[in-house]
């Protein structure tokens, strides 16, 4: 099964933001269920990233490169980066994989991989 970063898509003005706020930052009108799930673009331009070398034990890296992505559909996400030199401006595509473990929880998140 394919998973996916969601944003939520006002129900009164169809206007999608991510992440999750309780009022529409479009219309300021509606309510905090007053959105419907979509998912995100998965492929996008690399604006930015950064290399940490002090990850928290669990990530079990010698470093985590993260990077900031704007998607396709304009909106921007940051994730792990699974590539080897990465460069400002590449087009990279994403996919929700598991990110992090520790004794009693997995966490998934986006990974990007050079397009
Ligand atoms: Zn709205």
């Amino acid at each position: 099964m394919e998973m996916n970063i969601y944003g939520y898509k006002c129900k009164r003005c169809g206007h999608v933001q991510y992440p999750y706020r309780t009022i529409c930052c479009n219309c300021h009108e509606n309510d905090h269920n007053e959105f419907d799930i979509v998912p995100l673009a998965k492929n996008g331009k690399l604006l930015t990233y950064t290399l940490l070398y002090n990850p928290p034990a669990d990530f079990e890296l010698v470093y985590l490169a993260l990077g900031i992505v704007e998607l396709e559909d304009g909106h921007r996400i940051t994730g792990q980066l699974q590539i080897k030199q990465p460069c400002v401006g590449m087009k990279v595509t994403g996919k929700v994989e598991l990110v992090r473990k520790d004794e009693y929880n997995k966490y998934y998140g986006m990974v990007f991989y050079e397009a």
